[in-house]
């Protein structure tokens, strides 16, 4: 099962969310955490993992054979990206704007172009608290952040439970983050903002076809039009994490809610069982 942890917007507290349904699982399940914010992972800072493996993340660029070249512009006509540009006697290429589709390599005429992978990223890999930990980081001055994701979840084992920590927000890299999970939860607070980047990430979620739920984080006194929305909405209101000055103490020290305080256990398997029953109906209705 895929489960991925998204937010309409940075601070609602997603990574307190993954990792602590992540070690709460790992008790009795076969559990993966795929860290996909890969401009800023930060489930490291919780699990305090060893890294054991390292891999280099790439996209294939493209490099033109000048000897074959007959100058047709075709490569340059099919590049959406503005990667290449057909001069009179040479094709430049600029690597760093090049998404690494292979349209030029397959559609040259004279099989000009042969493609070498460019590092953008890496994947590392570790076994903290008994998860198995993946993590994708994005090297500094790169854009493309979505084939450094799809690299992390080549990773995910069919058969366990996979949780995927998504970046913020509605862009590509959420996108590709969450496509392909069988359930998404969204990390909100009770808050103008919360409300408004919610809808946005809801959005986003069920044009993909995948049921969701939602999580409040610092829940108080405001939760109601949040709760409004979701009763509008007909979508499960799964979990409520309290306003709590320990809960904060912990999370600015870089401990996991459930290690600082295990009590919290319980309310994250029963948060899985109920993930598990949504996901369960959408597949029937479906
Ligand atoms: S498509 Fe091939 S032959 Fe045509 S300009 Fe590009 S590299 Fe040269
Ligand atoms: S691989 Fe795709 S994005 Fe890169 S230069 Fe070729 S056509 Fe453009």
């Amino acid at each position: 099962m895929i489960i991925s942890i998204a937010s309409g917007k940075g601070g609602t507290g997603k990574t307190l969310v993954a990792t602590s349904l992540a070690i709460s699982l790992a008790e009795k399940r076969k559990v993966q955490l795929l860290d996909c914010d890969v401009e800023e992972p930060n489930d490291h800072i919780f699990l305090r993992p060893t890294f054991s493996k390292k891999e280099v993340a790439s996209i294939p660029v493209p490099i033109v054979d000048e000897e074959k070249c007959t100058h047709c512009g075709e490569c340059s006509r099919v590049c959406v990206y503005h990667a290449l540009a057909v001069l009179k006697t040479k094709v430049m290429t600029f690597h760093e704007l090049c998404h690494g589709c292979g349209a030029c390599a397959y559609l040259c005429p004279e099989d000009a172009i042969t493609e070498e992978p460019r590092e953008i990223g890496t994947i590392e890999f570790a076994s903290p608290n008994g998860i198995d930990f993946v993590q994708g980081k994005l090297n500094v001055g790169e854009a493309m952040a979505p084939p450094v994701i799809r690299q992390v979840k080549r990773h995910i084992n069919s058969d366990g439970i996979a949780i995927i920590d998504a970046s913020p927000g509605t862009s590509c890299p959420v996108v590709e983050a969450v496509k392909g999970s069988d359930f998404c939860l969204l990390v909100t607070e009770p808050t103008p903002f919360g409300l408004n980047d919610l809808i946005l990430a809801m959005g986003a979620v069920q044009m993909m076809g995948i049921p969701c739920g939602v999580l409040i984080n610092r829940s108080g006194t405001s939760d109601d039009q949040l709760e409004d929305y979701c009763h509008q909405e007909n979508i499960p209101l799964l979990m409520k994490i309290p306003l709590d000055i320990e809960i904060a103490r912990l999370y600015s020290r870089g401990i996991m809610l459930v290690e600082g305080m295990p009590q919290w256990r319980g309310r994250f398997i029963e948060l899985f069982d109920k993930i598990t029953e949504e996901a369960t109906v959408h597949h029937r209705e479906r």
